[in-house]
């Protein structure tokens, strides 16, 4: 399928440097639908793809019959200016306990460009949250610098995985493994629905028309859109089904190739997302170093600009099996026993963290905390926390909504 570039050329120019791009509210109930777009500054797909949306339940309300409440919002706008992924600090990198609380008890007049933007979004959310009805879901839109058809990203709760699977697209999970203060991840610990969608490449003018079809689907499948036209969702459907090539495949990553502003890092060319690649195929050369694969893999993000904390990571398929027995696995409380294995305690960190010190535990591997529902960051040489991804769902909020069940 081909698309107008100057699509994507008009509606760069047509981003207002303003944090909402629209909002609107039928009823008194919930879904509250929170969208996010341009979290990176030259990611702007997101942002005209929400302005598109906004403009169309406008230009066609006669035909929607809606439910519910819906927010766009810009992310990174002193980055959207500029077109850069961040102009001090990558925005998406800020949401933990530690940089919060470090951003909340400064002068205002210390804070970095995407500090005061990290506040600014903080207080809005906690607006909203206050404000409008339950249930919540977030959904963020970025772009890759390499080629890819869409996919989504999740951390790995059962509420995510639900709705996650409604979509036509591929879905990876647990990134957050992997990386430090992404917004979804915080957003997570509060319990809710937070779904990442990447359309494509940054470059193109179908990244905005994917990440429009994805907003519709979801307005669809969260209620809000109570009477819609058949032939648009079918459209959407259509267009989403098309650039996935029919991927609805879950995937989890294995490995990060983790790189520092300090580091050079060059990524060979010619590597597509999600891609096969053989044992010993040279990646690209990181300062001085060439790096290849010691087996056969799939690749992840390959890294094609020059920002960015990772080089590439690899990924895995997770078979449908494996998916349904941790789903039942994660059902029996693990919670309450967990801490009795040796070499597993609670955490004083809060947060559900439990504490393994893998000079007793090491037999434990990171593939059975998995399995079990937990997520893992090693601390030191010596200790891993895992948080328990079931526990802070808040999935007595989504257990009344049709895909829940
Ligand atoms: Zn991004």
């Amino acid at each position: 399928m081909t698309y107008n570039t100057s699509l994507l050329n008009k509606s760069t120019e047509r981003i207002k440097q303003k944090r909402l791009i629209g909002h609107v509210k039928r009823g008194s109930g919930g879904p509250t639908l929170i969208f996010f777009g341009g979290i990176h500054g030259n990611e702007p797909s997101g942002v005209s793809a929400l302005t598109e949306v906004f403009k169309t339940l406008e230009s066609r309300k006669d035909e929607f019959e809606l439910n519910g409440e819906i927010f766009g919002l810009s992310g990174n706008l002193p980055a959207l200016k500029k077109s850069v992924r961040f102009v001090d600090r990558d925005l998406n990198r800020l949401w933990t306990p530690t940089e919060l609380d470090r951003i909340f008890d400064s002068e205002e007049g210390d804070l970095k460009n995407e500090e005061n933007e990290a506040k600014e979004i903080y207080h809005l959310l906690r607006e909203i949250l206050l404000n409008s009805a339950p249930p919540f879901y977030f959904i963020d839109y970025h772009t890759t610098s390499a080629d890819t058809i869409p996919f989504i990203t999740i951390n790995d709760a059962l509420i995510n995985r639900k709705f996650a699977r409604l979509f036509p697209a591929p879905v990876i999970l647990g990134i957050e493994e992997y990386l430090e203060g992404p917004l979804l991840s915080f957003i997570n610990t509060k319990g809710y629905v937070a779904v990442g969608f990447e359309s494509g490449k940054h470059s193109d003018a179908a990244s905005i028309v994917n990440s429009e079809a994805m907003t519709w689907l979801c307005l669809k499948e969260a209620g809000f859109l109570k009477e819609a036209p058949m032939d648009l969702l079918e459209e959407k459907r259509k267009i989403l089904e098309n650039a996935t090539k029919g991927n609805t495949h879950f995937y989890e990553i294995t490995f990060r190739e983790a790189i520092t502003d300090k580091d050079n890092f060059k990524m060979h060319p010619g590597f597509e997302n999600f891609g096969r690649i053989k044992k010993g195929v040279p990646l690209g050369v990181l300062n001085g170093e060439q790096k290849e694969t010691s087996k056969d893999t799939l690749i992840f993000m390959p890294l094609y600009q020059r920002q960015g904390e990772e080089g590439y990571f690899f990924i895995r398929r997770i078979g449908n099996w494996a998916l349904r027995l941790s789903a039942g696995i994660r059902k029996l409380n693990v919670h309450k026993w967990i801490t009795l294995l040796p070499g597993v305690h609670e955490s004083k960190q809060g947060n559900f963290g439990i504490l393994v010190d893998l000079r007793v535990a090491r037999f434990f591997s990171k593939a059975l905390f998995h399995l079990l529902g937990y997520r893992s960051k090693k601390v030191d040489k010596n200790h891993l926390v895992i948080y328990n991804r079931e526990l802070m769902a808040n999935s007595e909020m989504y257990k009344d909504c049709t895909w829940y069940k």
